[in-house]
């Protein structure tokens, strides 16, 4: 016998538990099964990301969504006391000229979200990071590289670190305290589907018949080992594998991204991790450079810092992605000739320094426009398309889940600010195009 929900989540990843979250707590008398194939929650591409939020980017649908995120995330730190390692250090983005006129639009949407922003010029960042270069004269290599120099930077303060596994943990407690269920270690093969009103005839359903998603199976028995009212398929890079058998696009595509952390104990390095002037804590911010996105953030307890890069062209999409993601490997060589020549030549500090660890993950793209998606397909709800930031967005939606679950047009965010669900759906998307994607 099948057992019967009323909702399951498949995906325990920060979408999925935000998810799980909002759905039982806005709906009490609801059975609500959380799956997922690893052995606990966040063990997917939430638990090998960077660890970062911000408020800073091009587009306004965006910044609402992180923005109330972060809001709720201090939230539950400040007033519920649960500590989820946020740490205001900043984000400061280094730009040249063109590339400061290019973002004008973006600051000025920004502006009008009242997202925090200051501008630092190039004497005062030379003031507070001595040991940065902000242009090459005559350098050979950087000419090569066609590095820009530094002229200035632009500084989000609400932005910072966080610890993915606690946050994932309080929606994952919260969930269970609040009557939800979760059952880890079980792979969803598939999504059943089955007509609205069965007749009991062979091959349904029919053309002619209403089809909808009747439930999942797991491991790979041929019927429903779940039967649910709903499906909310929170997947991750892994949401085509369940979408394609039944001819619904996820529009997701998932590509390779990879981490890596340096020494900076006993160093030079060292002084540069606590660089005083950008935030109370003392500490840099996260440094994004003006060449293909390089960008670095101090990890003062570990003394190390952990270095990345944007990945464009030239790096193939994955389709259906591995399930075990130790096989995607960091590669060595990507870091010491891609991003290291680019990292020395700003920060010459950074100068033999040593490779701690590295590791990779896989970014879910939505390639239109880099904006998470939600949408609804019958009585399948699909959340996912974090292109890369999706933790910093996550609570935002969730609330955006439970919204479509309970038909309604608008999401209240935290803090109260309401957002149109439809915005991020498929057929009425009503969003601008992500420019600020690292
Ligand atoms: C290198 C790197 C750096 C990043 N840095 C940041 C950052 O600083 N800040 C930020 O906000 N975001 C960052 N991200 C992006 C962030 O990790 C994602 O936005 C976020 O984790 C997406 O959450 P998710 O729940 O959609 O996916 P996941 O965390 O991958 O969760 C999906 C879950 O679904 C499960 N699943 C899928 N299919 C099935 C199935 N058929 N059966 C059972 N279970 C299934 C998987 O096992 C997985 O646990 C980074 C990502 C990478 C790779």
């Amino acid at each position: 016998m099948p057992s019967r929900y009323d909702v399951v989540v498949v995906g325990a990843g920060i979408m999925g538990v935000s998810s799980a979250y909002y759905l039982q707590k806005n709906n009490p008398g609801k059975k609500i099964l959380m799956v997922d194939r690893y052995g606990g929650a966040g063990q997917g591409n939430t638990g090998r990301s960077n660890a970062m939020f911000r408020n800073t980017f091009s587009s306004s649908d965006n910044q609402i969504l992180a923005d109330s995120s972060i809001d709720f995330y201090f939230h539950v730190q400040k007033e519920l006391k649960v500590d989820l390692g946020l740490q205001e250090i900043g984000y400061l983005w280094l730009m040249d000229e063109t590339q400061h006129s290019k973002s004008e639009p973006s600051l000025r949407r920004m502006a009008s979200n009242g997202i925090e922003i200051a501008f630092f010029g190039r004497e005062r960042l030379r003031h507070l990071l001595p040991g940065m270069m902000t242009d090459f004269g005559s350098d050979g290599d950087a000419e090569v590289m066609g590095l820009p120099r530094v002229e200035g930077g632009i500084f989000g303060p609400k932005c910072g670190r966080l610890d993915p596994d606690r946050l994932v943990r309080f929606y994952v407690d919260e969930f269970v305290k609040a009557g939800g269920n979760v059952a880890f270690g079980s792979d969803v093969t598939k999504l059943v589907m089955a007509p609205s009103k069965p007749l009991g005839i062979e091959g349904e359903p029919l053309v002619w018949q209403e089809a909808r998603v009747a439930g999942v199976s797991i491991g790979g028995s041929s019927g429903a080992d779940v039967v649910a009212d709903t499906v909310v398929l929170a997947g991750g890079a892994w949401l085509n594998e369940l979408l394609e058998p039944i001819g619904l696009d996820g529009h997701v595509k998932a590509k390779k991204r990879q981490l890596f952390s340096v020494y900076a104990e006993g160093s030079k390095l060292e002084k540069l991790l606590r660089t005083a002037g950008f935030n109370p804590l003392g500490l840099l911010p996260l440094v994004i450079l003006p060449k293909a996105g390089v960008h670095f953030k101090p990890v003062s307890e570990e003394r190390c810092f952990w270095v990345a890069c944007e990945d464009e062209l030239n790096r193939p999409f994955v389709d259906l992605p591995e399930h075990n993601l130790d096989g995607y490997v960091a590669e060595r060589q990507y870091y010491e000739r891609g991003i290291y020549p680019v990292l020395t030549s700003y920060f010459p500090d950074f100068n033999g320094s040593r490779l701690k660890a590295m590791w990779a993950g896989l970014y879910a793209y939505n390639t239109a426009d880099n904006l998470p998606l939600a949408f609804k397909a019958g009585n399948l709800i699909v959340v996912g398309g974090d292109s890369g930031s999706g933790i910093m967005k996550g609570d935002a939606l969730g609330r955006v889940v439970d919204s479509l679950y309970r038909h309604e047009d608008e999401a209240q965010l935290y803090g109260g600010r309401d957002y149109r669900v439809s915005k991020l759906s498929v057929e009425k998307r009503d969003v601008e195009r992500e420019e600020w994607v690292i």
